[in-house]
């Protein structure tokens, strides 16, 4: 059986207890994947923290080559990156390459750090005074991401962290870890000098003893929302920068005068892409008015049940396997509940077998109407593939379902009318938002981020936000002997002194 192992100093070390790996296309067991502790944890950190002095002295151009050389070498090996991913998430080929992409803008912005990290002069701030500041690395940072972008959210994190001067301890989800190796491999492939990246695998134990230990300096997590906040918390506690982006349950609002082709299209993508399991799909569509609800359903249904569900090792396939049994059995349990607690199942995704693969973890896009807040359905986070219709009697009632819900992440509105778009993008309290764009997850050179209980701390992740997080501020006030001197001063000092 294939172990997957930590990498501590481009070593690979094997200490820990083991959890399987599966291939969620046909329920077998793939791999080991270590389980580190405490102790792992401080190994990782001993070496980060050594590596840290000489990184950090490399010129900022020096090590943005670094992320020239990834780049070029992730282009290169897209399909096999692709293929790591779909092997223990499940995603289709296409999704997965679309996830290397996206890791790529990233890794492109981290390649103008030395630009980004310039800072500020101002000459003659007083008589022969002179101040500049400058944006200094903070010096051992960790991530800890989520099972669904096993590859992209890593590279969410790690390029700016490395071009900013910082060493990085990398926590992946042990359900599909072999991403973070490989990302190792790639960063040494193009020049990463050992110890810089640091990956150690494991479960709550291994989050614990990153939140707590002295010598980590920021952590950035990304997961469900009730560890996000368990993270912030307890992270912040033990004096850490901490950025902790949770759930989400997104909301696509149609008007009337949509085009309903396109909107039915972008909500296929949106919620059954990736089956779901994304923290930007589109889980609640909100027509306005009955008539177009009516309307809206009627071209879901036939597009949700022609739906081509199966492994990624089929090029034909739209839509691939969850990522274990228990969440497919907790998703087709929220179903139920919905169904006893009124929401009309108009397509069901239950019970969906595949020959060939009897034992992977599948579910059936599912289309429920008639969905209202109180029921768990719409209450709860699926990240699943179950697309609910929440009908709204107009557009006031669709932006206060939106602001009523605890998650903020993103939303989107599909219209043709100008003031209405422009009304819903400058009013609506979500942190990233669509017109006529199902998933607006900003570009590289933009930063990603929710609002309220989809995100806990200050700063968005990657683009320029991350400049901010991984750096702190100095800022140096020098005057040089000009041979006039001046004597004691007490007095507070201001431009003239
Ligand atoms: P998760 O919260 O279960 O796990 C995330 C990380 O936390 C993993 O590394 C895991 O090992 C660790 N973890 C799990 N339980 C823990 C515990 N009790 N104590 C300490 N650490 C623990 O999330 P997941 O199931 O891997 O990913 C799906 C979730 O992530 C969804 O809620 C999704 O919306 C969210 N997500 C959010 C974003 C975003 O940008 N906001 C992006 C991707 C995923």
């Amino acid at each position: 059986m294939k172990q997957i192992s930590h990498i501590i100093g481009g070593e690979v070390v094997t200490d820990g207890t083991t959890a399987p790996v599966f291939n969620p296309a046909t329920g077998r067991q793939s791999a080991d994947v270590l389980l580190g502790g405490e102790e792992i944890v401080e190994r990782a950190v001993d070496v980060a923290t050594n590596a840290h002095a000489d990184w950090a002295a490399l010129p900022p151009a020096k090590r943005a080559s670094v992320m020239y050389a990834l780049r070029e070498i992730m282009r290169a090996r897209a399909d096999e990156i692709a293929e790591t991913i779909s092997a223990e998430h499940g995603k289709t080929h296409d999704d997965a390459l679309g996830e290397v992409t996206r890791a790529l803008e990233v890794v492109e912005f981290a390649s103008s750090a030395p630009q980004l990290l310039k800072g500020d002069f101002s000459r003659e701030v007083a008589g022969g005074v002179d101040t500049y500041a400058e944006r200094q690395p903070l010096g051992v940072v960790a991530g800890i991401t989520p099972f669904n972008f096993p590859f992209m959210v890593p590279l969410w994190m790690i390029p700016m962290a490395l071009a900013c001067g910082n060493t990085f301890v990398l926590k992946p989800s042990e359900k599909d870890p072999s991403s973070a190796n490989l990302i190792h491999d790639l960063f040494t492939e193009a020049g990463l000098p050992p110890g810089v990246l640091n990956v150690v695998h494991g479960a709550k134990d291994a989050v614990d003893a990153i939140l707590d230990h002295k010598d980590i300096t920021a952590i950035s997590f990304v997961g469900s929302t009730p560890i996000a906040e368990y993270v912030y918390a307890r992270g912040c506690a033990s004096g850490k920068r901490v950025q902790a982006l949770g759930g989400a349950k997104n909301h696509m609002v149609v008007l009337p005068d949509a085009d309903l082709d396109q909107a039915a299209d972008a909500l296929m993508g949106a919620g059954f892409g990736s089956a779901g399991e994304r923290c930007m799909a589109i889980s609640v569509a909100v027509p306005v008015g009955e008539e177009t609800a009516d309307r809206l359903v009627e071209k879901l249904a036939p597009r949700v049940r022609a739906m081509k569900v199966g492994p990624a090792t089929d090029n034909e396939v739209e839509m691939g396997p969850l990522i274990n049994a228990p969440h497919r059995d907790r998703v087709a349990r929220l179903i139920d509940r919905g169904e006893k607690e009124g929401a009309k199942v108009v397509v069901d995704g239950r019970g969906l077998a595949l020959q060939g693969y009897e034992d992977g973890y599948w579910l059936g896009g599912t289309l429920l109407d008639h969905v209202r807040p109180g029921m768990s359905v719409y209450d709860e986070e699926i990240f699943g593939p179950v697309l609910s219709v929440v009908r709204a009697g107009d557009y006031g009632d669709a932006v206060e379902l939106i602001h009523n819900n605890p998650y903020a992440n993103g939303t989107a509105i599909f219209t043709r009318d100008g003031d209405a778009a422009r009304n819903f993008a400058s009013r609506i309290k979500v942190g990233m938002v669509g017109v006529n764009v199902p998933i607006p997850v900003p570009v590289g050179y933009h930063s990603f981020g929710g609002w309220k209980r989809s995100s806990f701390g200050a700063h968005g992740i990657y683009g320029p936000e991350a400049v901010h997080f991984y750096t702190r501020l100095k800022t140096v006030t020098m005057r040089w002997p000009t041979g006039i001197r001046t004597g004691a001063d007490f007095k507070f000092p201001t431009m003239g002194s």
